[in-house]
């Protein structure tokens, strides 16, 4: 039997990680991989389709997005690079300025970049969250000041889902200086919930997103800029975008995102709902399985699609490794996959306890997902927990103890107590 023959069936849920291209939005992007691959650009017949349907592709994800103007939409290669262009752009061009808020439950798009400027000599406030993910509003009002120049708060929470209020912050700071620009990291968000820039989000002057969290290909991503925001391009180099972003347009990407953005709406909220159905019997049914077990983010609004547990005394890495075995995909919250075994920033800032920080797993759900996969999980699961556990001195130790100091061992962090 062939190695492919002996893997058993994928199961996956690492869709917060990236999604699998829709069907129809291969097709959608079929004739500009082959037959209409001229660059739209060029002045040739050849070219006109392919230049037309990059300003469609404009036009639909303006119209996605609460019906913003088609020049308010730049093209890019991913969220990461929405995110920097956001932010260098602003600072370039509003230099009189030096202070950045923040939370410190970014991405490292938004985080990294924060550190890096830092480092710069930018002064950056990044707000705590509570035990559930949440920033205080208050704590939010106070840290605005007259230096600063940008808010950077992201929607959803890549790890834990959980939603911040974009809408209630963006009016916020708008009322407290109409000059202080405001970006979200709408990558988690963009194609799992309404968007809608004109409305709820109207105080937002950036956002940013990217095709492969909802079911567009790897490689192309957008960024909301509002009309009159000052901000300059981050690519230099070529007249596309309106000047904003050099660099040949992928325009094949560009029509995935755009066909993808159109098909997460149709249907939006049947497909929500089975999602949120499936996520909720996930969690209670792993919950009433496996003891010792936290969800993190419960309490907040979070993404009907995320799941997020700290599964206490034992490594998410070895979970992960486990799973696998069982053809499942899933994500742990600690860096390990870029070669670091440093718990989750994320989940540290939420204090999450010492013993349950390292064996946190994010199950992340889409479209695709079936009963029967959940089915499949719920039954692996527990039993994958059971023998890690067996071989887990923490797990040893806190089953000799009376419950009380098994618990008080949650709770505890050596690395927070002096
Ligand atoms: N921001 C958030 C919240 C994300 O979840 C991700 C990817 O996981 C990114 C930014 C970066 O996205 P990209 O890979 O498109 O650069």
């Amino acid at each position: 039997m062939s190695d492919a023959a002996r893997r058993p069936e994928t199961i996956y849920l690492d869709n917060n990680a990236t999604t699998a291209v829709a069907p129809e939005v291969f097709e959608a992007m079929r004739p500009f991989l082959t037959t209409d691959y001229f660059n739209p650009s060029s002045v040739y017949e050849r070219a006109t389709p392919v230049a037309a349907a990059l300003k469609a592709s404009r036009e639909t994800v303006a119209r996605a997005l609460g019906g913003v103007r088609p020049e308010e939409i730049v093209f890019t290669s991913c969220a990461t690079e929405s995110v920097s262009h956001a932010v260098r752009g602003s600072i370039r061009a509003n230099p009189h300025r030096n202070h950045i808020v923040t939370t410190g439950v970014e991405h490292p798009a938004v985080h990294e970049l924060c550190r890096d400027l830092e480092r710069d000599r930018y002064d950056v406030t990044f707000l705590p969250v509570d035990r559930s993910g949440r920033i205080d509003v208050a704590d939010f009002i106070r840290a605005l000041r007259t230096e600063t120049l940008l808010v950077a708060v992201m929607h959803a929470n890549n790890e834990t889902g959980v939603v911040f209020p974009i809408e209630d912050l963006s009016r916020l700071t708008k009322e407290t200086d109409p000059s202080i620009l405001f970006l979200t990291d709408a990558t988690q968000t963009v194609g799992k919930v309404g968007i809608d820039l004109r409305g709820a989000l109207k105080h937002v002057d950036l956002l940013a997103c990217s095709g492969h969290k909802f079911h567009a290909p790897k490689g192309v991503g957008a960024l909301f800029l509002r009309r009159g925001t000052p901000c300059r391009p981050f690519l230099v180099g070529g007249h596309q975008e309106g000047g904003r972003r050099g660099g040949t347009e992928n325009v094949a990407g560009i029509v995935g995102l755009a066909r993808a953005l159109t098909l997460s709406l149709e249907e939006h909220d049947a497909v929500e709902e089975r999602i949120r159905r499936l996520r909720d019997r996930l969690q209670r049914e792993l919950i009433a399985r496996i003891p010792c077990v936290e969800v993190n983010g419960e309490g907040a609004a979070r993404l009907s699609n995320t799941l997020n547990l700290s599964i206490h005394f034992i490594e998410g890495e070895g979970i992960l490794y486990q799973l696998n075995e069982h053809g499942i995909c899933a994500s742990s919250g600690s860096a390990c996959t870029s070669g670091s075994l440093e718990p989750s920033h994320v989940l540290r800032a939420m204090g999450v306890p010492f013993t349950a920080v390292h064996g946190s797993l994010r199950l992340s759900l889409s479209r695709y997902t079936t009963e029967e996969e959940i089915d499949r999980v719920v039954e692996a699961l527990p039993e994958i927990v059971a023998r890690l556990r067996r071989l887990s001195p923490y797990w040893d130790q806190s089953r000799n103890r009376p419950r009380s100091e098994a618990e008080a061992m949650m709770r505890k962090d050596p690395e927070h107590t002096a």
